[in-house]
């Protein structure tokens, strides 16, 4: 398995999609900021199957 997977994900305030590297062992909540506008995500990372899924909303939801 690959130490580092890619995800992209849609930015819920800009609206870019933006790459970001996770470590494939990383699950569960964090917050990362969007590289283009800089507001900060939650991420809620996830894996089935050993498929990373992330799923993302804006921090004053
Ligand atoms: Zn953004």
């Amino acid at each position: 398995m690959e130490p580092i997977q890619e995800i992209a994900i849609d930015c819920p305030y800009c609206g870019e999609t933006v790459s970001i590297a996770v470590e494939a062992d990383l699950s569960g909540d964090l917050i990362q900021d969007c590289e283009v506008c800089c507001n900060p995500w939650r991420l809620r990372l996830t894996r089935a199957d050993g498929h990373l899924r992330a799923e993302v909303a804006s921090l004053d939801e």
